[in-house]
């Protein structure tokens, strides 16, 4: 077990639950040990831009609402900011902050040309009719157009938008601009320039890392118990992932709640359903469970893919998995982070184990750029080989350091930034 003594400090501050709060204390602790200078402390803990629009949606009613949207970039250093774009009734100007700093380590540490960003509008999409939907995506591109292109801010989907959301931000931006513009954003549908492989590239690289550190352990991986949080674009591509290696996906939730049976979920067939139902809470194949019971569940292979704050200090010790592989962003808390490593819980930490999105994003605005496109079996094997490389990076770094994984990969993510910024020097 990888253990790391300078994770004890954490356990005794305050518990704070606030994703940018949990992004900032892991920065700390980063820059702490890679001993950073404190000019280039202060740069990487703080966006370089921000900007909060606010602006009028037409509904179908006839009515004009207000909603308001965000586009943080954290860092540039490395190259043109990437990161999602969120639509949640939750969204906050610290939440994003958080999620495109997250962006900036995870490019850095898979070894892509990007610094991070993150976008969100205050909307919760399933109260809005389709057309509203395209107008409120319309209307916030055209608000964010100063700080989105295909050589300065690249965006993707994240919760709550998908392709469809995509070819509209594409396509808005085109119109603007009097030609297409592919390159402007990542995750479009591939009749208009996307990547083969990217809509399935995060659940994909969360299993290649995962059967990697099984590989690496030497632990069986065959046959392996599998409990999914989150049935989404993530979740569900990683459960059916999982069910293609030959592993048992024995739980699985949503906003609504979750299944269970433990001989193993038919997965193909659990998609089906929910395509037509709409949620995995009613599928009958299996006893019906909560969100909190599924954290909880006896397996071998836990992966938060919802969202963040699931794993906290009052849930980490009932955990009783091998391992954690994160899907979603910032799912697990300091706090909880110190529980799991008490209790030999093998955290695989967000940064390096769902790095898998944007990963194929960059394979995504390469060949928009170059109007050349890849076969999805050599976009997959790329990206195997890249999830690959970056497990090992970030283990003997912990190995050699002597810690665990999360502050492995965030000294190799902060470190190769840090590195960057010195290299470029400071202009003017
Ligand atoms: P999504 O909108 O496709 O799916 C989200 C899923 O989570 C849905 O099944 C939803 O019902 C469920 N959910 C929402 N609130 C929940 C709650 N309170 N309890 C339980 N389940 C809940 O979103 P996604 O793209 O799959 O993203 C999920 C997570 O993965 C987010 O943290 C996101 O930032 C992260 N992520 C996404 C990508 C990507 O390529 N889409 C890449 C890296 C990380």
């Amino acid at each position: 077990m990888i253990e790391s003594p300078a994770v004890s400090s954490v356990a005794n501050a305050p518990q704070r639950d606030s994703a940018y709060q949990t992004a900032l204390t892991q920065f700390d602790r980063a820059a702490q040990i890679l001993n950073l200078e404190t000019g280039l402390y202060e740069i990487l803990r703080a966006p370089r831009r921000e900007l909060i629009v606010n602006f009028p949606v037409k509904m179908d009613n006839g009515e004009v609402r207000r909603f308001t949207g965000y586009r943080v970039h954290h860092n540039t250093a490395r190259g043109p900011t990437k990161g999602g774009i969120r639509y949640a009734p939750h969204v906050d100007l610290d939440e994003v902050r958080a999620l495109a700093m997250w962006m900036t380590w995870k490019c850095a540490i898979v070894n892509i040309p990007y610094g991070g960003a993150k976008g969100g509008v205050v909307v919760d999409p399933k109260q809005l009719s389709l057309c509203e939907l395209e107008r409120l995506t319309r209307r916030y591109t055209t608000e964010i157009t100063p700080f989105i292109s295909p050589e300065g801010d690249i965006p993707a989907p994240d919760m709550g938008t998908n392709p469809q959301v995509m070819a509209w931000i594409m396509d808005t931006y085109s119109m603007h601009r009097g030609y297409s513009v592919p390159a402007v954003v990542t995750g479009k549908p591939v009749n208009i320039g996307g990547s083969a492989g990217r809509f399935e590239a995060t659940g994909r690289g969360i299993m290649f890392t995962v059967r990697e550190a099984y590989r690496t352990f030497s632990w069986r991986f065959e046959n392996i118990a599998l409990a999914v949080q989150g049935f989404g674009n993530v979740g569900s591509i990683t459960a059916q992932t999982a069910y293609e290696m030959g592993c048992r996906v024995i739980a699985v939730s949503d906003v609504s709640g979750g299944v269970y049976n433990p001989r193993g979920l038919d997965i193909p067939r659990l998609r089906r359903f929910v395509k037509e139902h709409g949620s995995v809470s009613s599928f009958p194949d299996g006893d019906r469970i909560t969100n909190q019971e599924l954290l909880a569940l006896q397996c071998d292979v836990l992966v938060p893919a919802a969202m963040e704050n699931q794993i906290t200090a009052a849930n980490a010790a009932q955990v009783r998995a091998r391992v954690v592989a994160e899907g979603a962003n910032g799912p697990t808390t300091p706090a909880a982070d110190e529980i799991l490593l008490e209790h030999n819980v093998l955290v695989i930490p967000d940064i390096l184990c769902n790095a898998g999105g944007v990963v194929v994003s960059y394979f995504e605005w390469v060949q928009s750029l170059q109007q050349l496109f890849w076969e999805e079996e050599d976009v997959t094997h790329r990206l195997e080989r890249i999830m690959v490389r970056s497990f090992h990076d970030v283990y003997e770094l912990a190995l050699r350091m002597d810690l665990d994984l999360r502050t492995a990969a965030l000294v190799l993510g902060v470190g190769r930034v840090a590195e960057a910024t010195r290299t470029r020097g400071l202009y003017p």
